[in-house]
């Protein structure tokens, strides 16, 4: 780490790339010979479409996203598609959703103001602390889609396998996950991210969308902003885009490629998490608090025997020079969300620093 930047284990906003913060740096007062900050740039300037049009194309090779999926650049950050989903996606009305944690629950309730919605599997009878079996669920026969949150980032669950959505239109929220290792595109219909977690800035949301799903016949109240025909058939730009973002994430999607892309990605992300997992799998103070066949390799939270000293450990990380590692409010514990652009040696820093802790606790 240089500049005096330290681990920032935050779930969101979350580290950036060393490398894409030094090539912003560098462009920041004049972007490549136009005189401007992109910042300062028109949307409907020709250098800000091939900002754009690089980003997405960047993405689709990222991810090998088939021709027939949309990609959407959306303001509102993930939290406006748990609105823009249902007014877009329902034409019967009906949804299932499967609740695995915070997010989800947020997503789900939001959803009951628009149709019919089905809560087909939760998993709130243990805190969120595992994913519920998802291979033979009672899926509604006249659902238009079935809704999960993939890695739900406050309780640290990860789905090991996708629901068997018996042929219903699946929709994923990836927010805490995106980018983190290879997805097949084509077994969803939609899957949306908030950037901040793991791509870039925050205040956007990525949508991948099949085509056939984006349909301009919605209620006629439905708000222009919220469909994502418009959207579509703008080129994300019916207004004016968050600029910022899709030039910080078209420049991390640069550097995962540059990396080696998602394959690599999820071979450094396992590795980093590895350590952590087998760190708490052997500690007497520390231990993790989710089931170890659903633990997610982004966010992972682990707590101590009472409150007083999750408190004691928290404070003391920040004095060793960490930050972000509390637990969410709604579970308490620590934190340690370990994305793409947290390195290797920070999460070594971590559990060593953990250790000593462990060990010389009372001496
Ligand atoms: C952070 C997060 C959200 C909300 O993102 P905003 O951009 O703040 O709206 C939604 N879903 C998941 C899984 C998240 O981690």
């Amino acid at each position: 780490m240089q500049y005096g930047r330290i681990y920032n284990f935050s779930a969101g906003p979350s580290m950036l790339p060393e490398p894409v913060l030094e090539e912003i740096q560098a462009e920041l007062l004049n972007y490549r010979g136009s005189g401007m900050c992109v910042m300062e740039m028109s949307h409907r300037s020709k250098v800000f479409q091939t900002i754009v049009d690089e980003a997405e194309a960047d993405l689709r090779t990222l991810l090998g996203i088939p021709d027939n999926y949309k990609v959407l650049f959306i303001q509102g950050g993930a939290t406006l598609q748990f609105s823009m989903i249902p007014m877009n996606l329902m034409k019967n009305g009906v949804a299932d959703y499967i609740v695995t944690g915070s997010w989800s629950d947020k997503a789900y309730k939001e959803a009951l103001k628009f149709g019919e919605i089905n809560l087909l599997a939760s998993s709130k009878d243990k805190n969120y602390s595992y994913i519920p079996d998802v291979s033979n669920l009672p899926i509604s026969e006249n659902a238009d889609y079935v809704y999960i949150c993939e890695n739900e980032t406050i309780h640290g669950t990860t789905y090991q396998a996708l629901p068997n959505t018996k042929g219903k239109v699946l929709v994923s929220d990836q927010s805490s996950m995106f980018l983190s290792k290879p997805c097949n595109v084509a077994d969803y219909g939609l899957i949306f991210a908030g950037v901040q977690k793991n791509v870039g800035p925050a205040g956007m949301a990525i949508v991948i969308i099949r085509e056939d799903l984006i349909d301009p016949d919605l209620d006629p109240k439905t708000p222009t902003y919220l469909r994502y025909n418009i959207f579509s058939e703008n080129g994300s730009m019916y207004n004016t885009p968050n600029c910022w973002a899709i030039y910080v994430c078209g420049k991390v999607f640069k550097h995962l490629l540059n990396l080696g892309g998602l394959d690599a990605m999820q071979k450094i992300n396992e590795d980093k998490a590895a350590i952590l997992y087998e760190f708490l799998d052997n500690s007497k103070m520390f231990k993790g608090t989710v089931e170890k066949k659903d633990r997610s390799v982004m966010n992972v939270p682990f707590v101590t025997e009472s409150k007083e000293l999750d408190a004691e450990v928290v404070a003391a990380t920040k004095t060793a020079g960490f930050d972000n590692l509390k637990g969410h409010r709604s579970v308490g514990g620590l934190r340690a969300s370990i994305y793409n652009a947290m390195p290797k040696e920070g999460v070594e820093a971590l559990v060593n620093f953990l250790k000593d802790f462990e060990e010389n606790y009372g001496k």
